[in-house]
């Protein structure tokens, strides 16, 4: 690849404050579950596997940022092909060189790649600068089918031991599955933040994979009871499903929409996990333009991941539409949905209607809120406790 361009991608993620490494094109860990595999819903550079003289000018450009709350992030590239980059060899000595000459924060994403000792001892070494979020997936029997060539469970749970895991996400599969993870993770770590639910299907996961996903969505009821039963340490323990989430929050979703003053014949975009709010607790408030994720495809019902091209195939002859803010908050404060598409390119498809943004209906708002009343706790006491959620969960998403 041409240096300016490659330079040019560089600048680019590292304006979203990501550490632009890479292995290459393709991923060669192959989870089955991955939602980033080359036939993903975005397009990416074709970037080389990162050389020492890239990381010289990657570190003297980040020098040159100034130094503020964020965190610089390890994985999760925006331009650049998802990857575990702890598999770069030179990745620990370029992650000792960032944080000896910066004094800058950093957030890790890795599904256990990283060298236990030598990450632990860099938390020790810098305490409050290292997010590290490991993903853990399962350390049942179903790794091997999901993680073929992911590390081991003794790895994880070596990196596990220690100071550095701050969080830890894992996911229900089927009985005994995210409970049995639950327990052995605290046993090994009391304090890591544990943050559970089930993994989505979506159009470009296999059969089988899928179906394991759905009966893991079928047994979350039991395995999240088992897990608040259970007592653990870990104080924060947080679950991750979008529609459990809106249900949880359904009044701040009513009153938001409320606060929006909408016309009861104004038409609003959603997705599935707040139509099945609305339509339910403030029927005709709005017109409520259901839109499927189609991008993602599969079981996909989440309003932060629709794209303009999913609203697009919905529309019909409106003349006027209201859009939520959080499909335009892709990155870089640029109004770009998760695909890459921006407001603008969209809004030229459509110039006979006049598009609205509701700016009170972010992602600082759905962040904030999964953090107030996402918990495992209020899943079991205040969705499962609560009999209103078997009207919720059968609410009929229209065709
Ligand atoms: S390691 Fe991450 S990017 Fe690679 S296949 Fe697994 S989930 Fe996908």
């Amino acid at each position: 690849m041409d240096k300016e361009l490659l330079h040019e991608v560089f600048r680019r993620e590292m304006n979203d404050r990501k550490i632009p490494l890479s292995l290459g094109k393709t991923c060669p860990v192959k989870c089955a579950f991955c939602y980033e595999k080359d036939t993903s819903y975005r397009t990416t550079f074709d970037t080389p596997l990162t050389t020492q003289e890239d990381w010289e000018y990657i570190l003297k450009e980040i020098q040159s940022y100034p130094t503020g709350t964020e965190h610089w992030v390890v994985g999760g590239n925006e331009y650049m092909e998802w990857t575990d980059l702890f598999l770069h060899p030179r990745a620990m000595n370029w992650l000792n060189e960032f944080l000896e000459t910066t004094d800058k924060n950093i957030t890790l994403f890795t599904v256990g790649y990283t060298p236990a000792t030598e990450i632990n001892r860099l938390a020790e070494k810098y305490p409050g600068r290292i997010n590290f979020e490991l993903s853990v997936i399962t350390l049942g029997s179903y790794r091997k089918r999901l993680m073929p060539h992911g590390p081991t469970v003794d790895q994880v749970l070596r990196i596990l031991d220690g100071p550095a895991v701050t969080s830890a996400n894992f996911y229900s599969l089927g009985p005994d599955t995210m409970y049995a993870d639950a327990v052995k993770i605290s046993h090994v770590n009391k304090k890591c933040l544990l943050w559970m639910g089930c993994l989505t299907p979506l159009k470009y996961i296999d059969r089988d994979t899928t179906m394991l996903m759905r009966q893991g969505k079928k047994f979350l009821p039991r395995e999240a009871k088992k897990i608040y039963e259970a007592n653990l340490s870990n104080t924060t323990m947080i679950q991750t499903e979008s529609d459990i989430t809106a249900f949880l929050n359904r009044n701040k979703i009513i009153k938001t929409f409320d606060a929006c003053e909408l016309e009861k014949k104004d038409t609003v975009v959603m997705a599935g996990n707040v139509y099945k709010v609305m339509s339910l607790l403030r029927k005709n408030r709005a017109r409520y333009l259901y839109v499927p994720n189609d991008t993602l495809g599969g079981d996909s019902n989440c309003s932060t991941l629709l794209t303009f091209d999913d609203v697009g195939r919905r529309l019909t002859n409106e003349k006027r539409a209201y859009l939520p803010k959080v499909i335009m908050e892709g990155s870089s404060g640029e109004e770009k949905d998760i695909s890459g598409t921006t407001f603008d390119e969209f809004k030229l498809r459509f110039p006979d209607c006049n598009f609205k943004v509701l700016h009170k209906v972010n992602s600082s708002l759905s962040n904030k809120k999964l953090y107030e009343k996402g918990y495992l706790k209020n899943y079991v006491e205040d969705y499962l406790g609560n009999p209103l959620h078997k009207k919720f969960e059968v609410v009929a998403l229209p065709n």
